[in-house]
């Protein structure tokens, strides 16, 4: 028996610092982006109605508020392939 000294090294992950707040692989869009709700929810509630997403942004039934203050006017996302 031969046995080899082979030891995988600990994966070291060299993460880009693309955000503090998202540990997501691949990361979440960031606020910024046009699709920042597609960012993963961290938070929720029910009652008031509003979302936390990963990227910061908290989603309202009456639009969308960002992390650096910014107000989103509510919109709803277009269903592709309803008939009107
Ligand atoms: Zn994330």
């Amino acid at each position: 028996m031969n046995q080899s000294d082979q030891r995988t090294p600990a994966p070291t992950q060299t993460t880009e610092e693309t955000s503090a707040m998202c540990p997501h692989n691949p990361p979440c869009p960031a606020a910024q982006e046009s699709d920042r709700e597609h960012a993963r929810v961290i938070g929720r509630d029910y009652l008031l109605g509003w979302t936390l997403l990963c990227n910061g942004t908290i989603v309202f039934d009456t639009g969308s508020l960002l992390p650096d203050g910014q107000v989103i006017a509510p919109h709803r996302p277009v269903l592709a392939g309803v008939a009107a």
